[in-house]
């Protein structure tokens, strides 16, 4: 997924910076400058609507669900916090500030 942020730097970061601030889908915690999009239902199971989640809540789910998982999750209504490990995590994070991001490979 390419960002476009490169262009006119100066409105760019204003526009960033005066958007309106949303929860993240897992965490609940307000969004950060860098906004990832889950797809609640994969794209490969015919999923269209994405939710706004920190980089790292995406890692977080990618990592403990499967595709079917995400499915089963979704049709049945629970949430993904009923798994211990995201709970676990949710918890964690919690307090940390919106653009925290722990060393990942994808981090930076
Ligand atoms: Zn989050």
């Amino acid at each position: 997924m390419a960002r476009k942020i490169r262009d006119a730097d100066w409105l760019t970061e204003a526009a960033v910076d005066a958007q309106p601030a949303e929860p993240c889908w897992l965490c609940g915690r307000l969004l950060g400058k860098t906004v990832d999009r889950f797809h609640p239902i994969p794209k490969s199971r015919g999923g269209r609507d994405t939710v706004p989640v920190h980089p790292i809540c995406r890692e977080t789910i990618d990592a403990n669900f499967s595709a079917s998982e995400l499915v089963r999750h979704a049709e049945s209504g629970t949430a993904l916090t009923d798994n211990e490990s995201v709970a676990r995590f949710v918890k964690w994070v919690a307090n940390k500030p919106a653009d925290f991001h722990s060393a990942t490979k994808a981090g930076r």
